[in-house]
């Protein structure tokens, strides 16, 4: 969840896509290989509305260095890589090898390859390596995207690990729309609705819970 933004009129949407959004031809080309190669599973792609907000957020911030946690084929990755100046770099772990070899071929495809430092393992322990480093905070932003029951882990991790004034985004924290239905109760849905309800009363951040595709939460560490 989700390849598009939730509740959305196809029509609207298509009008988003071509008025809203500049994807580039080799995000479009990753973004359909992944729909074609991994079939169901391409859901969990961020929608190219989202890359477009992301990358305007890193040009704004004049990021530098990213954190991603959950690469998935590495749409969103290439999406921030490409904002990026070239002395910019991009963090980013996964736990699968094949999902993440597809994203590298676009990667070196699109040029920035070298600017994408690639950790296949669990990512809490990547980031409690990032932790144990003598420079931090040393990240501008970081988008949290992997699983759900991890999410309040990873939270933390990247409160730490993000700079006073970086940002931190979280995906999927709709969940299609399961977070506002009680009845509802499944372990995903329960972790990302206690973080929801978290953030918001959290002091360390500023927030804004934002509608696009799955939902995207903004939290920026105050200064
Ligand atoms: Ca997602």
């Amino acid at each position: 969840m989700a390849t598009k933004t939730l509740d959305m009129k196809p029509g609207l949407l298509n009008y988003i896509h071509q008025y809203g959004v500049r994807e580039s031809a080799i995000l479009q080309e990753l973004r359909e290989a992944t729909q074609e190669k991994v079939g169901p599973y391409s859901v969990m792609q961020i929608s190219p509305e989202q890359g477009q907000l992301m990358a305007f957020l890193i040009r704004l911030m004049g990021a530098k260095r990213i954190l991603e946690i959950g690469t998935f084929t590495g749409y969103s990755t290439l999406a921030c890589a490409m904002a990026l100046p070239e002395t910019g770099c991009i963090v980013t772990c996964d736990i699968s090898q094949e999902w993440t070899d597809m994203g590298r071929t676009f990667w070196e495809k699109a040029g920035v390859a070298h600017q994408i430092d690639l950790r296949i393992c669990p990512a809490d322990e990547t980031l409690n390596n990032l932790l144990a480093e003598k420079d931090l905070p040393s990240f501008d932003m970081a988008f949290i995207d992997a699983d759900k029951t991890g999410y309040d882990t990873y939270y933390e991790q990247a409160l730490r690990l993000v700079r006073p004034g970086g940002v931190i985004l979280i995906d999927n924290v709709l969940w299609g729309g399961a977070v506002a239905d009680p009845a509802l109760k499944d372990e995903d849905t329960l972790a990302i609705r206690k973080l929801n309800e978290k953030i918001h009363s959290d002091q360390r951040v500023e927030m804004s819970l934002v509608p696009i595709g799955d939902g995207l939460t903004l939290a920026q560490r105050k200064i």
